[in-house]
């Protein structure tokens, strides 16, 4: 980019997405960016996150590496690691049916570490503005794009970036300008389907959140399996528990799921995230196995979550507008993949918008890249991720696994293991550097 059309770049949204995106593009110093985010200030909710080793070789060339290892218990290796036991545990007695072995770590930390990481790396040029909720936006052929914000105040930038999360204010407008765009041509089937994507949809699993002291699961449950496992997965019917240790190995994420897979894609009746007695789902889990109820008894004060989606879109842009992370594609955490898919959309995003082929007249070029490569990528990971909720609640054709003789029940969970593995290998056996290298040939082809 020369420095005669410096490039400004708004990005609506500070959480995992849009920070990661701030970062890697302020590796090129000619254009400018300015975060708006909603909160007051930047604090990230909740709890636990793990980075599979594909996202985290990104994280690797943004140089966020280091300091990222002071914040994590997880010794990261790049040969195999066994990541995560799963049991069968909607029993008495549980079952240690699999170990889940990754090529490289999987990665856990407190998401506030995370994000405070990325604070610390991004340079002072990156303005961030707080308080600053986004309406909506408008844009010509040419000329700026304006951003209005509750406030009632506007700004100016070249390219707008919603990394706005699964309710995106972006999303929104983008959806809505498509659909009049539609409407003035006389697709009005198109333009109403367009804005079915508007509204995130639930599916049918809440998730109940909870960080657990150590010291307290320690003092009830001496030998509990979290105490000395990177990570372990209790599963059952219609539900199952993800446990591992954050913070340097302080604090227990605890979630627990609980799913009607059948109501997906229906509305959910009450707040999507609120503060809920551990009677909310310890009743569900009542029959299960002793290392469950240890954690379930150590939770305080945990939140509800209930999953919401996007449904997939044709595309994440409109002329120079672009969506990242959940605004685009927010996924079921089932795959442990939502942030990676950000952090993957935000680097491929900035290395063609940063690149020196391009400028203010052909940035919707740059963009087209980013979508023709991401859109369908993040939708397949999203489909894997919605079929591993499947697996992992036993939801198995119409068959009961509890009908079938001890000998054959095993043998069927071994090859569940081995099926979810299939689906989900791409998280640590496949590189970003390919798709890097697609983006940039189709960038420096075709301007
Ligand atoms: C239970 C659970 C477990 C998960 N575990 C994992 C995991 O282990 N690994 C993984 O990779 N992913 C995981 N995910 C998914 C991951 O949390 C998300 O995909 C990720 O946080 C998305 O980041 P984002 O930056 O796109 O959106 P968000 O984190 O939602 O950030 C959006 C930001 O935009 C701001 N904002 C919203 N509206 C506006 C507006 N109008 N104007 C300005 N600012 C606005 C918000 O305040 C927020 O700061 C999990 C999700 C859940 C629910």
């Amino acid at each position: 980019m020369s420095s005669t059309s410096r490039l400004r770049v708004a990005i609506c949204g500070a959480g995992i997405g849009g920070l990661t995106f701030a970062l890697a593009l302020s590796r090129y110093p000619d254009i400018d960016i300015d975060i708006y985010e909603s909160a007051r200030q930047l604090t990230e909710v909740g709890a636990g996150i793990g980075i599979f080793p594909r996202p985290w070789k990104i994280i690797k060339m943004l140089g966020l590496e280091a300091d990222l290892l002071k914040v994590t218990e997880t010794q990261v290796a790049d040969g195999p690691v066994s990541s995560f036991r799963y049991r069968k545990s909607d029993q008495r007695e549980g079952m240690e049916f699999f170990t889940l072995v990754t090529q490289g770590s999987l990665v856990l930390f407190h998401r506030a570490d995370y994000q405070q990481t990325l604070l610390n790396h991004l340079p002072r040029r990156c303005r961030t503005h707080c308080s600053k909720r986004l309406r909506s936006y408008t844009q010509r052929q040419s000329g700026p794009i304006e951003l209005f914000f509750e406030d009632g105040t506007t700004a100016f930038c070249d390219v707008l970036v919603g990394a706005d999360g699964l309710k995106s204010s972006v999303r929104a407008s983008l959806l809505s300008e498509k659909a009049r765009w539609a409407q003035a041509e006389g697709r009005w089937k198109e333009a109403s389907e367009i804005l079915t994507h508007v509204d995130p949809v639930w599916c049918g699993t809440n998730a109940y959140r909870a960080l657990i002291p150590v010291e307290k699961l320690r003092a009830i449950a001496p030998n509990h399996r979290v105490l000395s496992t990177p990570g372990v997965q209790y599963l059952g019917k219609h539900g199952y528990i993800i446990a591992y240790r954050i913070s340097g190995g302080k604090l227990v994420n605890f979630v627990a799921f609980v799913s009607r897979h059948h109501l997906e894609n229906t509305k959910f009746n009450g707040p999507w995230m609120s503060t809920v007695d551990p009677s909310a789902f310890a009743s569900f889990f009542a029959h299960w196995e002793p290392d469950v109820q240890a954690l379930i008894a150590c939770t305080e004060k945990p939140m509800q979550w209930a999953i919401h989606t996007v449904r997939p879109m044709q595309s994440f842009i409109s002329g120079r507008v672009a969506l990242l992370g959940d605004a685009a594609h927010s996924m079921t955490p089932h795959q442990g993949s939502g942030a990676g898919q950000a952090i993957e959309d935000a680097y491929i995003l900035a290395t063609v918008l940063g690149h020196s082929n391009t400028n203010r007249s052909n940035v919707h070029r740059a963009l087209r890249i980013y979508d023709s490569i991401r859109c369908p990528a993040a939708y397949k990971v999203m489909e894997k991720c919605r079929i591993n909720g499947r697996y992992f609640t036993f939801e198995l054709d119409g068959f009961d696994l509890d009908h079938l003789p001890p000998k054959q029940q095993w043998d069927y969970l071994q090859q569940l293991g081995q099926t979810w593995v299939r689906n989900w290998e791409w998280a640590w056996t496949t590189s970003v550097d390919g798709t890097v290298q697609e983006a940039l040939r189709q960038l420096e082809s075709r301007i």
